[in-house]
């Protein structure tokens, strides 16, 4: 069907596209780290079916909710270049690679670390949040498992800070796959990544299952999303599960 003559048709149909691509993108890291689960620790995921199946649910309607600003934006970028988004190396100096890439893991984790804490707010947390921690341990398929008004919070972020701040096609899927990976991994109920590197001076800054982890246990601490910086500055950082570290790294 051609859809350059209608724009509301054109859109509908980015929309569309997005959600079945941020669906599938859902399916497949969740499900390998899920097989992956069950090669490392047989057995965690045991009689979690009930659990799972509505990890899976909440995720696919988050990926309808996901899908429509981003949707709308490739639509835009598409056809009235919208988006500071760039594919020409030559734009920006090298030394801005790492430097966007940076700014925008710091704004997005800024971001899921303030509306996390107002998640937390009683009244939010009856109304949307509880939705995420239904998932007791979570497991490798509660990386989307969120209530609609909290999905909507989280969907905005990346498509908002691709209009303002300008960003190479290379390190915007850089973004997507941090972004990805560790929504599952954080949640996976072990810890991927080797003791040393975890308790190492690096360690101390980044989040992984292990800090994650926490937070789903305790409710009032570590509420942060790639870094530990807001959680150590505001004093909500109680440092890393002590269950998940008994059931051992990989
Ligand atoms: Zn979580
Ligand atoms: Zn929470």
């Amino acid at each position: 069907m051609d859809a350059s003559g209608s724009p509301l048709l054109a859109a509908t149909l980015g929309v569309l596209g997005m959600t079945a691509m941020i669906a599938a993108r859902y399916m497949a890291s969740s499900g390998l780290f899920a097989v992956l689960t069950q090669k490392v620790k047989p057995g965690l995921y045991q009689g979690m079916g009930g659990q799972i199946r509505r990890e899976i649910s909440w995720s696919l309607a988050s990926a309808a909710i996901y899908g429509l600003p981003a949707g709308i934006l490739a639509w835009g970028w598409n056809n009235h270049g919208w988006t500071k988004v760039y594919s020409d190396f030559s734009e920006y100096s090298l030394w801005y690679l790492p430097a966007s890439l940076l700014i925008y893991l710091f704004a997005h984790d800024t971001w899921f670390y303030w509306t996390h804490r107002l998640f937390h707010d009683p009244k939010w947390f009856r109304r949307a949040h509880a939705v995420h921690h239904s998932s007791k341990p979570p497991t490798a398929w509660a990386a989307m498992n969120f209530h609609p008004i909290e999905a909507l919070s989280g969907a905005i972020v990346i498509p908002a800070l691709v209009l303002i701040v300008p960003i190479h096609v290379s390190m915007l899927i850089t973004v997507l796959v941090i972004m990805t990976v560790m929504g599952v991994t954080n949640h996976m109920g072990w810890e991927m990544f080797p003791r040393a590197l975890v308790h190492s001076r690096f360690g101390n800054w980044v989040i992984t299952a292990s800090h994650h982890e926490k937070h789903h246990e305790e409710y009032t601490c570590n509420y942060g999303l790639y870094f530990r910086f807001w959680d150590k500055l505001c004093g909500t950082d109680r440092g890393l599960s002590v269950k998940l570290a008994q059931r051992g790294p990989a």
